[in-house]
Parts: C-alpha cells; structure tokens; sequence
C-alpha cells in the first residue's frame, strides 16, 4: 500500500509538495506516518524506529509513524527543536469514501504560532515576525531626505498569536538587533533572497523565506484594511509612510493563514513603534547591564529584571521584560509611569489591595486567545471567567487612587466584561475537568434538557445500585456485588465460594481470579439507559460549552484591551512595591543635561549583602562636567559604580523609582556599556578586535544627549597601546560627541587628560593604606588615584611573600627612573602628540620595553603621503622599508 506508484503515495507526494518546508504528519487510521525524509528525521529526533515498506518490487519507502493518540507530545518536540509540522487529516468518512480517503493539511505547526502550554513561557511573549527591509524599495510619496534614507530603515511586524499581540515597528536598520534583543522571535520570515545581515540576537529562530513579493506594500495594505474591517489604514495610525511595516504585516498575515486555513488567529489592532519613541539597547549593554540575563549563565537570576519583577500575573510579566528592555525617551510618558507608581507607592493599603485583586487575574491574553481559537478546556474557560471576575475588586482599589493621569486613564476606559464574566461563572461549574466526559462541566440548572437527563441517569444508577440489595437478598450471597468497566459495562460479581448460589438466570460474561461475574437482563436495561443517557450528556454538555466558548471568543477584542489594562497596572504597581520595598525614590526627569544621583546604589549588587553594606556613592554630570575618569585598583568598585549610572538612568526611563535618596535625571537617547576585552571573559571569543569594534560602533553612534559608561576599554593590548586608544577615545568623545561619559579605568595615566580637556573631571574609589595592607572603602571622592595599588591587590590575592617583594623592588626602579626622566607612560604619550619624541638615553625603563621611542620605520610611514606617490612609486618604497624592516627586526 506504501509502494511509490499507488494512488496513496501520489496523494501523498501531491500534498507534500505544497508542504515542502514542514515535516507532513499523514493521517492514515489511528496513526500519523511519516515518508522518506520526514521519517528520517523524525526517526532521529523523537527516536523512532525507522521501516521501510516493499510491495510487489517498487522502491522502499522509508517510513515512520506516531499513533494519533500521541501526537501532542512528537509535535511539542519536534516544534521545540525548530520544526513545523504539517498535520494532514482524512476530511471524509474512510467507510463512504471511493477510492483514496480525501486528505487535507488542516494546519501547520511552528514555533512561531503556537499555541499550546508546552511550547509557552508565561512570562515571554511567544513572537513570530516579518522584517521588511528598505533596500532597493521606493515609494512615490517620501521626499528626498527619506528616500535617501530608505535603505536604512527596516519595517518590523510582530505577532504572538497566543495572546492576539500585533506590533508594527519602523526602525532604523542598524537597531535590528536591540529590537531582536527585545522581541526573541522564535520565527523569522524574509523575503527570499533577502540580503539582510541578521543579528546574533535573533538566537534560535527559526527562518522562513517568503516569496519577496509577499511582502509587497499594495497588496498588504488592501489586506490589513481588509482584516480590521477599516477603509484605510489611517484608522489603524497608519500613514503613508508606513510601508515597510505595512509590507511586513502582509506577509504575516499571509504566513498564519496558510498555517491555519481554518480562519487566522483573532489577532488585536495592531500597536504603532516608530523610530525614536524607544531606547535602542544594544547587545553589550543589555548583558553589561544585566538587564534580563546574567553574565553568568544567562538566567534571570542576579538581574535587574529578577530584582524588579514582583508582578502578580503572566501578562505583567511579560510587559515588565518589554519595559526593561525599551526604555522611553518621551519625557511626559516618562513622567505619566512614574507619577502612577508614585501614587501606588504612597498610598499602601490601595496597592495592596491592588496587588491581591489583581493575583486572581491569569493570564487573560492566553486565555482569551485559546477560546477565539477554539481550543480552551473547560477548566481554561473557567480560568478565564474567575479572572474577569476578580475585575470589579481591581477597578475597587484602582477607584480609591486614580484622580488623575494614566491611573485616572485605565479606570475611564474600565471595563468588566460582566456578562461573560457571570455567563461563564455560572454555566460552569466551580473546578470543570479538562475535557467534556465523565466529570460534569455545565453547572445544575442552566438548561432544562442536561438537568433531565442527568435525572434520567441518575435514576438508572439508583436503579442499578438497588439491584445489588435486591440479588444480595434473593441469591443469601451477602458478597455479591454490582460493578462497572468500560468492557462489559454494568455486572454482578460473585465469588469463588460462592458460585454455587447462582441463579439460573445470570448470564456468564467473564471469569476472574477470584470469581465470575454475570449479568441480568434487568441489569442491562437499566445499564441501557444510564449510558445512552450518559452519552446524550456529554453531546449535550459538549453544545453547551461551545456555545459558550464562541461567546467568549466572540469578545476576543476586548478582553484584550482587559489583558493589557491588567497588565499595565500590575506593572505599575509592582514598581511601586519594589520602590517601597527597596528604598528607591522617585527620580526628577528634565529636559536638560544633567544627570545627578544623590547616594546611588547599585540595585542587584546591593542585594546581595546585608542590608547597609552597599556604600552609596553622589554622581553628577553636567555639560560642563560631563566626563568623569574613574580610577582606582582593582576590587575597589570601579565597575560596580559605572554600572549603577546606567542602571538608575535606565530605570528611570521605563518609570520606575531609582536606588537613590535623589536623582534628577536629563533624558538620554542611548546608553552604551563596553567592557574591555580581557574583563569580558564571558563572551568566550572575545577578542581585542571585538572590544575595538564595539568600541568604535560607540564613536559612530552615540550622541551628545547619550550616555556612554567605558569600563576599562583599551585593556585587551599592551599597556602603551592600551592607554594610547583610551587616551584617544576619550578625547574624541570629549571633543567631537560631547555626550555624558564615564570611562573607569586602572590607567592611573589618563587622569592627566584633565590638564587638557575642559569638561573631564576625575574621580577614584577611595582605598585606604594600612601598613601594607589596602582596605576597600568603596567611596567615590575627587581626584585621581595617585597608583594602581597593584602589588597590595596581588598580596590580598595570595602571591607568595617572595613575588611580592621582588614586585616592590622592580617598582621603586621604574618610579626612580620615572622621577629622574620626568617619563613616565603619560608624558610620553604627550610627548608623542606634540611630535617632541623623547630623546632619552637608555634607562631601566627602556630596557624593560615599556617606555620605547617610536620605531624610525614608523617615523618614515608617518612622513609618506600617498596621494601624491604613484603606485609604481609605492611599490619600491614598500620593498625597500620591509628590507629594513627585515634587517632591523
Ligand atoms: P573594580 O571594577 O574596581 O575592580 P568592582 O566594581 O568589580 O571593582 O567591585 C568589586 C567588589 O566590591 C564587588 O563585587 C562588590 O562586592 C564590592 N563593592 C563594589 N562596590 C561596592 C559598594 N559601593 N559597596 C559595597 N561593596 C561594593
Ligand atoms: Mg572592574
């Protein structure tokens, strides 16, 4: 029947040529089989055993199959190693059929659109996007300054079909990888063909190339009005300058109705981002920062997110992690956060009252998408009704407290839901089971027809269980009893001992270890009509439930408003816990430049110690003093404090209170973090290239309203070329960005650039000598640390007494020679800028290789001009200098 040539496998081959990309799960009787390569790739990933099948001399057919039973768990895994999986159905009955059964795909898995609890993460969102990027398209109606700029956008639409979400982002393309950062799809789809460099943070999505005209602006626009029942898409806050996330929406919308051909996931009006209204993070400032995954092990464990995140319910979840990673830029919506969770920290007794109505609420965004699905159990629509039922207690607490601003906003667009929220709580019953059957669903009382019927059964097993009285009296078998299984149905049973008391008129139906069991002809009446009756229950429970399951989908639009009302306050109130909880108080957000913290503390660091151990430390940075070199040995708490500006500025700008006892805070458009190679030993291949780079994406990128924390940068080299590149970038951050800056650094060296550059001041975290000794106060003062207190370190480290000693000594040799010179690294690094290289004679320092003169090779390089050489020209001077370099070296 497997042959290749038999009207089965052409219908097979038939269907899975238009499912090529998806492992085809082929209905065929109780089972799902799998052909040629899909079998042999679900043989290898849910460990199959792979058969292969020979009729009548034809090719083999190599072959797999799962029983339908056991579908769920093969189709959870093979998602959750990245592929689809196509489930092919008999769509007519096999007994009418003529010829081969109809088939059809009736729907496609993917990691991307799934719905199921297994493949979900509470509190993620569960992403599928399109990216449309704006190489080579144009469109009639952007002016100049936007055309030329079109290729360096990239239009983003993001779908979670498990809570309904649609985002439609424009960003600048270079911010692809914040926002993937930001999103974690688990799919991706591209135009085919598409040349767009994706970023490492796509992690482990799943690509699927589309056809690029899938992607096209006309037809997606026609669509998307089309979906949302609008006559233009201005309805939606769209504009004609949309088309790249316009596009992007198209294609989407295409790619879930093919997966689900039934009808496309009920999907909310969509949600507007375009460039600027967000703070792009990227991949080295998120994990310097820890925001949501720590450096070590990439858990959430010992991060900002773990420290804040206090939430009540799956869909706060979710909106805290989007916050943490989008900051806001817009003063105003800054301050609309931050004045709600100042009224929710104030005020106790209504946040807590907040905070207990709201952990009754689950996830309605979840639960609301399963029922527009078709897919909730009944204990899920319960789930759904006891959540709107727990509203009116949030919009009680919410009463007392919103006079004004976004509070004031969700209570004035508040909204029950009451009907359903009553409807469902009373058609169902208090616990449901998860499936229609056995275990009632549908409450008493709600439909006259269930009621009678239920009476009907019940009346049958009275009836059944006074035959076991009766028989008991009639036979002297006081052992006899009436059981049930699903096999025989209803039978009396009788013992071994007792067999001999048997009636004439049981019937003998099966023989067990330790007795027979019978039935009656009255025992099967009866049992006649408890089942069919039991049976008519359960179609009729099963009417009932959908029904009501429709009516809820039906609201599926607003219950989604629901969900994200509750997820807004639940976050709002959450800060507001934290801020009490922790002491964090509520940052002054300005226009200006400024950034000033008043006892600043860093808010993971400081939990992880007792209580007041954490020494806060005063921060401020002004247009005239915005650049601090923060030096001091290592251990001092250099980086923990370069850290915590960052993080209060970030904090600050998703509208939450700040580990601080005051901080005004002047809206910064970036933050970037780097951290020099070799003390970011996390990223495995890091490299000196790497830190240069990234570097370098700093020069390119960041902008005088920016705020650029360096953390030892220009480390991963030799010392003189570390300190020359530090020494550069700083004064070209200085000069040329003007942004806010803090560079901490064991290069005691570079505190010298504040004789140079005009707004840079220098700090160090104080340490204090004692004998030999060094004690690690943690205070931040003025000043530049005078040494690196290197040796004191290496003692407390452990190096032998002996090191230690001889480490001192080669010490005093380079601070005699240093004094005696007047050279030490710093000067010389002036020297070379004003082109007067030391004409020193050999000192210790020299023959120790740390203070050379630059190479005359070099010298030579540096006096040639190659605009003015022909290439004829270059070559000899080339062959001459690498003679020398040849015979120098
Ligand atoms: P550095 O970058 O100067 O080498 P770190 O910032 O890594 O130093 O800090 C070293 C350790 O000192 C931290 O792990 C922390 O335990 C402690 N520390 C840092 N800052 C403080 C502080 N303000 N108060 C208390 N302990 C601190
Ligand atoms: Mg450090």
């Amino acid at each position: 029947m497997t042959s290749p040539q038999t009207p089965l496998m052409q219908q097979y081959r038939e269907i899975k040529g238009r499912h090529q990309n998806a492992i085809l799960f082929f209905r065929m009787g109780e089972f799902y089989e799998m052909f040629y390569d899909d079998a042999e790739t679900a043989s290898r990933v849910l460990g199959l055993t792979l058969t292969a099948r020979n009729n009548g001399g034809a090719a083999e057919v190599p072959l797999a199959g799962v029983p339908v039973k056991a579908a769920a768990d093969y189709i959870r895994r093979l998602v959750q190693q990245g592929f689809r999986v196509a489930i092919c159905e008999q769509v007519e009955d096999p007994k009418v059929a003529k010829g081969v059964v109809r088939r059809e795909v009736i729907e496609t898995v993917t990691p991307g659109a799934a719905f199921s609890d297994d493949l979900l993460d509470g509190g993620r969102n569960n992403f599928i996007v399109a990216i449309c990027a704006g190489a080579g398209r144009e469109t009639a109606k952007r002016d100049a300054a936007d055309r030329a700029a079109a290729s360096d956008y990239v239009g983003i639409a993001a779908a979670d079909v498990s809570t309904g979400e649609l985002r439609l982002i424009t960003a600048i393309a270079s911010e692809l990888d914040p926002l993937m950062a930001r999103l974690s799809p688990r799919e991706i789809l591209l135009p085919a063909s598409a040349q767009l460099p994706l970023p490492a943070s796509r992690s482990d999505a799943l690509i699927t190339e589309r056809e690029a005209w899938e992607f096209d602006e006309p037809l997606a626009r026609e669509d998307l009005a089309r979906q949302y029942g609008v006559l233009s898409l201005e309805g939606l806050g769209l504009t004609a300058n949309d088309g790249l996330m316009v596009g992007a929406a198209g294609a989407l919308l295409r790619y879930l109705r093919e997966l689900q051909p039934s009808g496309l996931p009920q999907l909310a009006r969509p949600l507007v981002e375009r460039p600027g209204g967000v703070m792009p993070l990227d991949e080295m400032t998120r994990r310097n920062l820890e925001l949501v995954e720590s450096l070590r092990g990439g858990g959430v464990d010992g991060t900002l997110l773990a420290v804040l995140d206090r939430t009540g319910t799956p869909m706060g979840a979710r909106l805290l992690r989007q916050w943490v990673l989008a900051p806001l830029t817009d003063r105003a919506q800054i301050d609309a956060r931050l004045h709600a969770v100042g009224v929710l920290a104030a005020d106790v007794a209504s946040r807590e009252a907040m905070r207990d109505a709201i952990d009754d609420v689950r996830d309605v965004e979840r639960l609301a998408a399963k029922a527009a699905a078709g897919r909730s159990t009944p204990r899920e629509l319960r789930a759904l009704g006891d959540s709107l039922c727990a509203l009116p207690a949030v919009a009680n607490a919410l009463h007392r407290i919103a006079h004004g601003g976004r509070l004031a906003e969700i209570l004035s667009a508040w909204d029950d839901a009451a009907e359903l929220a009553s409807s469902l709580c009373a058609t169902l019953v208090d616990r449901p089971p998860i499936a229609i059957g056995d275990e009632p669903a549908i409450a008493l009382g709600i439909d006259a027809d269930l009621d009678s019927l239920r009476g009907l059964r019940d009346g049958g097993r009275d009836a059944i269980a006074r035959i076991q009285a009766d028989e008991r009296e009639r036979t002297g078998i006081t052992s006899l009893k009436v059981g049930f299984n699903k096999v025989f149905g209803y039978y009396i049973e009788v013992t071994n001992p007792n067999l001999h008391l048997v009636p004439l008129d049981y019937q003998r139906r099966q023989t067990i270890t330790s007795g027979e069991r019978f039935v009656t002809t009255a025992l099967k009446e009866y049992e006649e009509k408890v089942l069919t009756a039991a049976e008519r229950i359960e179609a009729r429970e099963r009417e009932l439930f959908e029904s009501l399951r429709i009516a809820a989908g039906k609201e599926i639009a607003r219950l989604q408003r629901i969900g994200r009302a509750i997820a807004e306050l639940d976050v709002l109130a959450t800060l507001a816990e934290v801020a009490a909880r922790e002491g964090y108080v509520r940052p002054t957000i300005v226009d200006d430049f400024a950034l000033e913290i008043v006892a600043g503390r860093h808010p993971v660091v400081e939990r992880m110690m007792p209580r007041d151990k954490f020494i806060p430390n005063d921060l401020t940075l002004s247009s005239d003093a915005r650049m601090i070199i923060l030096t001091g040995p290592n251990m001092a708490g250099k980086s923990t404090v370069l850290r915590q500006i960052g993080l209060i500025a970030l904090m600050a700008q998703i509208g939450s209170f700040v580990p601080a006892s005051a901080a005004r805070v002047g809206v910064v458009d970036r933050i970037f973090t780097r951290v020099g190679a070799s003390d970011n030993l996390v990223r495995g291949q890091s490299t000196f290239m790497v830190e240069m780079s990234e570097t370098s994406a700093i020069l390119h990128t960041a902008t005088s309203r920016s705020l650029v924390l360096l953390d030892e940068i220009g480390r991963g080299t030799a010392t003189y070329d570390g300190v020359s590149i530090a020494w550069a970038v700083t004064e070209h951050l200085h000069e040329h960005v003007g942004c806010k800056t803090v560079f901490a650094t064991h290069y005691h060296e570079l505190t010298q650039l504040s004789e140079e550059l005009g707004a840079l001041r220098n700090y160090n975290v104080a340490v204090r000598e004692a004998g030999d000794q060094i004690l690690f106060l943690h205070r931040l003062q003025p000043g530049g640390a005078d040494r690196s207190y290197g040796i004191e370190v290496g003692r407390l480290a452990g190096l032998p007494g002996a090191v230690i000693e001889r480490a001192r000594e080669i010490l005093r040799v380079l601070e005699g020679e240093h004094l005696a010179g007047a050279h030490d690294a710093a000067t010389g690094l002036a020297g070379v800028r004003s082109a007067r290289a030391a004409e020193r004679g050999a000192s210790a320092a020299d023959q120790l290789g740390l203070f050379a003169a630059p190479h005359p090779l070099v010298e030579r390089l540096a006096s040639l001009d190659v605009n003015v050489i022909t290439p004829i020209d270059a070559l000899t001077i080339l062959a001459r200098l690498v003679d020398e370099a040849k015979r120098s070296g």
